[in-house]
């Protein structure tokens, strides 16, 4: 496989294919900047980047949009060099509710269509467009799921899902990895008790040989066993050097070397919602 910024989309199994870098583009809102997200997504077409991952959650598909559009406008790409993947959050499992979200997120984007659109969780919460339902007594409100159509799973170098990767390359499926950096440890999700990935000794002595971060040496390991991967950030350096993961590899003893980082488990536990019946994490994969 050979991979390089101009040209880096894998093939699925449909004929389409999928930029195998993307920028996620969550950063909780609390402490997030208006048209912080706006000023990423620009930079981050300039850069090459040609994939985003967004979720009308996130509450910022209009900055996502508004940035994707004026790069067409200014020549730059079109709309079909750009994948956008979007989400269908929690509370619109029902499926007469899906369509009229779908269409909200492409009403905030300004977009005619989504290349991908996914159910972010895999756990039905009571139907409405309150996002997080409770009680009088405060516990969440939830309701049943198919779990059978979701795909997403979280994928890194301390969580590299081996028999998860084998099972979906025998059956021509291409894995996403969300949090391929090991998150931004906010503890309101991330389980925090897990050491900072990129803080890992032998992504930094990997990373040293090559003059490069333990980001790109995290990212390139993605690539290297054809997993997409989706790394936030909103930094306009960091975001161009999660990108350049194109003119270096590494060799199979590294690979082999941070394959032995597997701890299997999870940044992104959600432990607040362990008590749903469809809790999808108790299963081995
Ligand atoms: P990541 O693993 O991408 O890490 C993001 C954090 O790393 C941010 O704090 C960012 O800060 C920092 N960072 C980015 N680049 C570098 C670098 N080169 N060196 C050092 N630090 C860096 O975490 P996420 O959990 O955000 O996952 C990525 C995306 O995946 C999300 O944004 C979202 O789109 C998607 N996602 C989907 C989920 C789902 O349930 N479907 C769940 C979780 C994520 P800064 O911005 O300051 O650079």
């Amino acid at each position: 496989m050979s991979l390089t910024a101009q040209d880096h989309r894998i093939l699925l199994n449909d004929g389409n294919n999928i930029p195998i870098i993307g920028l996620g583009t969550y950063s909780a809102p609390r402490i997030t900047a208006k048209d912080a997200c706006y000023h990423a997504v620009k930079v981050a077409i300039d850069v090459g980047y040609r994939h985003f991952d967004g979720a009308l959650v996130y509450g910022n598909e209009d900055e996502v949009g508004r940035a994707v559009r004026e790069k067409i406008d200014d020549g730059t790409v079109r709309r079909d060099d750009i994948f956008y993947c979007g989400k269908l959050w929690n509370t619109y499992h029902p499926p007469e509710m899906v369509r009229g979200t779908l269409e909200k997120s492409l009403k905030l984007l300004k977009f005619d269509y989504m290349d991908l659109y996914i159910i972010e969780l895999p756990l039905a919460f009571k139907p409405g467009d309150v996002i997080y339902p409770r009680d009088e007594s405060g516990n969440f409100l939830y309701a049943p799921t198919d779990l059978c159509a979701t795909w997403e799973v979280e994928c890194h170098p301390y969580f590299p899902q081996p028999k998860l990767k084998e099972f979906c390359d025998s059956h021509g499926i291409v894995i996403v990895g969300y949090s391929p950096l090991g998150t931004c440890r906010d503890s309101l999700w991330v389980n925090t008790k897990i050491p900072s990935l990129l803080d890992d000794p032998v992504l930094n002595s990997v990373a040293a040989r090559h003059q490069k971060t333990s980001a790109q040496v995290a990212l390139r390991f993605l690539a290297q066993r054809n997993v997409v991967a989706i790394p936030k950030s909103f930094n306009p350096e960091r975001i161009k050097q999660n990108f350049e993961i194109f003119d270096f590899s590494l060799t199979s003893e590294e690979m082999k070397q941070i394959n032995a980082l597997n701890r299997n488990e999870r940044y992104v536990e959600l432990l607040m919602w362990k008590d749903h019946p469809e809790y999808p994490f108790n299963e081995e994969y």
